[in-house]
């Protein structure tokens, strides 16, 4: 059977991140994918200049709708815009069977707030994800310091620390798994400038490999293969001068 994906994101006009590079990337992986809005920025891959998160009960009418309608292999949650948009999703998604791939995404790279969730209601989504997917500066402000193989136990979330936003020239992507073991990918990083929409890819990509029924580690392995390939062919392809998008079509060439 087909497997299928809901995202639910912000949207990013110019087609790089939010759900426009969910759908994008689930597309070309095979899945068939829906999505449910939170927040409307205005930006272009070098800013973000305005975000407009949606009423919250619109969020959830979504949301809802698509829980009674359609059949949905796993969500992937990105941009939520505000602390009553996180409100309605946990009452939303609490019954929620499926696996949830939530990308704890606070402001762009190009360096704009993407919308303030009070932490106690951060905390309690989290609580429901299966995995969560930081990069360096997110996974700092989740752990507040634990070690992460502890608050994966503790928590029981899994986590995919992303290694592309610290610096060196291999990046190492790290599982830590709530059964307390964990897993690495490394791999060179490839010079280019076109990465914006990474964290969207990637953590949508995941939620593909738990929808194909995949284990967290044998979807994160796919996960991770299939997005750096996507910035390998992305990477001289320059739409824009700074930060251009992947261009996920380029991912079965
Ligand atoms: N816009 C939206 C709607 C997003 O969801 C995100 C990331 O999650 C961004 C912008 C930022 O993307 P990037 O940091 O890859 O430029």
């Amino acid at each position: 059977m087909t497997s299928s994906v809901l995202s639910i994101a912000g949207l990013d006009p110019s087609g790089g991140a939010g759900v426009a590079a969910d759908l994008k990337m689930a597309t070309a992986m095979g899945s068939y994918s829906m999505a449910a809005l939170t927040t409307v920025t205005v930006q272009h891959p070098g800013d973000v200049s305005r975000v407009a998160p949606l009423p919250a009960a619109m969020v959830s009418e979504q949301v809802k709708t698509l829980l009674q309608t359609m059949p949905i292999g796993a969500i992937k949650i990105g941009m939520i815009g505000s602390t009553e948009i996180a409100d309605v999703l946990i009452s939303t998604l609490q019954d929620c069977a499926m696996p949830i791939v939530l990308d704890p995404v606070q402001s762009s790279t190009s360096g704009s707030t993407l919308g303030h969730i009070d932490r106690p209601v951060f905390d309690r989504l989290i609580a429901m994800a299966t995995i969560v997917t930081p990069n360096s500066g997110e996974l700092q402000y989740l752990l507040n310091d634990a070690p992460p193989g502890r608050w994966a136990i503790d928590n029981s979330v899994a986590i995919l620390h992303t290694g592309g936003h610290a610096p060196g020239n291999t990046i190492h992507d790290v599982l830590w798994l709530p059964n307390g073991t964990h897993r690495r990918w490394s791999h060179p990083r490839v010079e280019t400038r076109n990465t914006h929409g990474t964290g969207c890819t990637l953590s949508t990509a995941l939620a593909v490999g738990l929808a194909q029924g995949l284990d967290i580690s044998e979807a994160v392995e796919q996960a991770v293969q299939f997005t750096v390939k996507l910035i390998e062919r992305s990477a001289t392809d320059n739409m824009v001068a700074d930060n251009g998008p992947l261009l996920h079509f380029k991912l079965n060439e």
